[in-house]
């Protein structure tokens, strides 16, 4: 597993990789523009060049994109859905800069049109921004099911991989705060292995290429997006370990977005409370194996 956190790139990536190393992340996670303006930044050629030579020399090993917020590749309104699709293929394009493995967005919502013609539309936008970019991965989230979000289910996403043409390129993203209140149980490793193998099953297991931890301040199936420093949410100490120690999950980057112990954005301490709750996790899953 490749403990990570999202960082911020004030002062790009070079900085991010540092916030990383003073960390101790194995992996890091970054917006590739302010999350909450369409507007297109890049990152300057020499930043990108000295980025990929510290990322070939370790200790950080994976690196993913979070796209823009304000994406909604289901939107009925045109301008917005071609914003969106601009905004994808230029995050994939960065993100095959950088050597990203992979860029993380919320599918969308349908607000108040109808979900199978809203899922058509997103699929439909996603398949253009794989079209339009080169190797670099997109990743669906999935989403707290907050208004008429899509992706809150595994079905859901299966759905948009595959209307989008279910090409290699596609995967998924899980969040264990956004499960939780979506309505899948997921405080103990005998919940979220149940979570699992029915949700891997419908959306094929080697489309999961990224997870996000984060505790939930709100109750199971509330559909609320609010995530709590890590075990001191509704998930707690006890399903932050079992998330954190899911076999399922052994090979891929794992990220705590935030808010943690001290502010808004992850610190060194909350990477650490990661590492900890993982081996707790480890621990107990091995006893119970004995037992
Ligand atoms: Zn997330
Ligand atoms: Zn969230």
């Amino acid at each position: 597993m490749l403990i990570g956190a999202h960082v911020s790139t004030a002062g790009g990536l070079v900085a991010a990789h540092e916030r990383g190393r003073e960390r101790r992340c194995d992996a890091i996670q970054v917006f590739n523009q302010s999350p909450r303006m369409w507007r297109p930044t890049r990152w300057k050629d020499d930043d990108i060049a000295e980025f990929r030579e510290l990322m070939d020399g370790g200790p950080i090993r994976s690196v993913v994109i979070h796209a823009v917020y304000l994406i909604n590749c289901a939107s009925e309104d045109r301008e917005l859905r071609s914003k969106s699709l601009a905004s994808l293929v230029h995050a994939l394009r960065m993100g095959d800069e950088i050597g990203a493995d992979g860029v993380v967005v919320h599918p969308g919502s349908a607000l108040k049109s109808d979900k199978g013609k809203a899922i058509e539309r997103a699929a439909k936008v996603i398949a253009e921004a794989l079209e339009e970019s080169g190797r670099c991965r997109l990743l669906l989230e999935d989403t707290a099911g907050a208004g008429s979000t899509l992706g809150r289910s595994f079905e859901e996403l299966a759905q948009l991989v595959e209307q989008a043409g279910g090409s290699k390129r596609l995967g998924i993203c899980l969040d264990s705060c956004h499960l939780f209140a979506s309505g899948f149980d997921v405080r103990t490793a005998d919940g979220l292995k149940s979570v699992l193998d029915k949700g891997l099953r419908t959306v094929g297991r080697g489309r999961l290429r990224c997870l996000h931890v984060n505790d939930s301040k709100t109750k199971l199936g509330s559909n609320s997006d609010r995530h709590a420093p890590l075990g001191t949410g509704e998930l707690g100490a006890r399903g932050c370990a079992a998330f954190l120690s899911e076999p399922r999950f052994e090979k891929l980057p794992i990220f705590f977005e935030g808010p943690g112990f001290a502010g808004e954005a992850p610190a060194a301490e909350d990477v650490r409370r990661m590492r900890e709750l993982r081996r707790n996790g480890l621990r107990s899953r091995r006893r119970r194996a004995k037992a």
